[in-house]
């Protein structure tokens, strides 16, 4: 199957409000024009270096969105064209941002990514560190950075009882962080090739999905 005739069965199969994302990190431009001619202006990369090479020779209209873990030493290569940042997990990485930012002229959108999997190995905000970091004001002097919502990965199980309580809870958390938030504070990002159905069940209203678009990756 092409490239296009996945993303349009993906696409028929997502309610009206949910964006989708195609993730074509690891996949190399030739797929990512593809998916463009087939009218994808959605894509997300893991790595800055990756992006960056794509962002150089693909078209200008095409929104980036940073979903792996980014280290605050590579903001600055992305902070003049990202169009969001959904992996922010430290108030370290949220300062950073904010100065690249400015040093731009920009307001850079970003996601909390919040750590809700059993896997030791997902990364992402802890909660209660979160909160705490909310409670205390830290945003409140970052004016060059918008937090839009809330992003998050379910636990890789079978297990769809687990799967169900991650997209739960992190549909929780977006609930209850919004009020500090405000109207800005409107995007929920759960759910990828595997488990993107019931992330939309549980509310998610932008999913990311590569594997089933762009096909297995190389590593
Ligand atoms: C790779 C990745 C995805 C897409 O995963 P697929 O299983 O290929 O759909 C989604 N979100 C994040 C954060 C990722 O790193």
């Amino acid at each position: 199957m092409s490239i296009a005739s996945r993303l349009s069965e993906i696409r028929s199969s997502l309610p009206e409000g949910v964006r989708l994302v195609a993730v074509s990190k690891f996949h190399p431009a030739e797929a990512v024009s593809e998916a463009y001619a087939a009218g994808q202006r959605l894509f997300g990369e893991s790595r800055v270096q990756e992006m960056v090479a794509k962002y150089e020779i693909l078209p200008k209209d095409i929104e980036w969105h940073m979903i792996g873990h980014l280290q605050t030493n590579k903001v600055r290569a992305i902070a003049p064209f990202v169009s969001l940042i959904q992996s922010l997990d430290s108030a370290r990485l949220a300062e950073c941002i904010d100065r690249e930012a400015a040093r731009c002229g920009r307001t850079i959108d970003c996601l909390l990514e919040i750590h809700v999997a059993r896997e030791q190995t997902k990364s992402g905000w802890d909660y209660d560190e979160l909160k705490a970091f909310v409670n205390g004001g830290g945003f409140s002097a970052l004016h060059n950075i918008r937090i839009r919502g809330v992003m998050g990965m379910a636990t890789n199980t079978d297990d769809e009882a687990v799967v169900r309580a991650d997209f739960e809870r992190l549909a929780a958390c977006k609930a209850e962080l919004a009020p500090t938030f405000g109207e800005w504070f409107d995007t929920l990002s759960m759910g990828m090739s595997e488990d993107y159905r019931m992330a939309v069940e549980c509310g998610s209203d932008m999913v990311r999905i590569g594997s089933s678009i762009f096909g297995a990756r190389e590593y």
